[in-house]
């Protein structure tokens, strides 16, 4: 069976493209299985980030690659915490401290709209000219109290417009299925079909 190495030390995201994986004839690696630790984020988009991250995997594994950059973007906030989401707060940051520093911004806001954004990415080999990319979006808005015990990060803070629930309300599976990495591995599937002939 193909191999290739998924990118990411997050066990949360790395559940989440495993689980979106999983009807594809792929053995999905995560790169914590080759102790490689983790690739620096220079850039100041997802995309770069993104791709760094998986030419880092692929060099350390000789393998092909999957890697995520995503973050939260809030409206108000000119799009922040965006590529910093992971470390918003102060280091040692954390998801707990991250939300409530996002909770104290929006204090007496009315303008709650955010979006979760995620590029995801193919690459062949360290060096492919020509990698596959993906784009997902997850429209929102900011609760101003944290509902729900799923997901990670943001999530209980996130409320979803559609099914009126916040992302940490709702099972993996239904998350899976209209989230912004959801969205981007699906369109990414599409294009690894032809590649991997399935
Ligand atoms: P990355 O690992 O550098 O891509 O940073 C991703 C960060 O964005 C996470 O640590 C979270 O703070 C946030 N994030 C991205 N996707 C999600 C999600 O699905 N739920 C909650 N937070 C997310």
């Amino acid at each position: 069976m193909n191999k290739i190495v998924i990118a990411t030390n997050n066990i949360k995201k790395l559940n989440e493209i495993q689980m979106l994986l999983g009807d594809f004839n792929i053995q999905a690696i995560p790169q914590s299985d080759f102790n490689i630790g983790s690739s620096e984020e220079p850039f100041n988009t997802f995309i770069e980030n993104a791709l760094i991250k998986a030419r880092y995997a692929s060099e350390k594994t000789n393998l092909p690659a999957i890697a995520d950059d995503s973050g939260l973007c809030v409206d108000i906030l000119g799009g922040a915490p965006g590529i910093h989401s992971a470390r918003f707060s102060d280091e040692p940051s954390s998801d707990e401290k991250n939300n409530l520093k996002l909770l104290k911004l929006l204090d007496n806001k009315n303008n709650r709209r955010a979006h979760y954004y995620c590029a995801m990415v193919f690459i062949r080999s360290p060096g492919d000219p020509q990698p596959i990319i993906a784009e997902g979006i997850w429209q929102g808005e900011i609760l101003k109290s944290p509902r729900g015990n799923n997901g990670f990060g943001y999530d209980p803070l996130f409320l979803d417009y559609k099914t009126d629930m916040s992302a940490a309300e709702l099972s993996a599976e239904l998350k899976n299925k209209i989230s912004h990495r959801g969205h981007a591995l699906q369109k990414l599937k599409q294009k690894l079909r032809i590649i991997y002939d399935q």
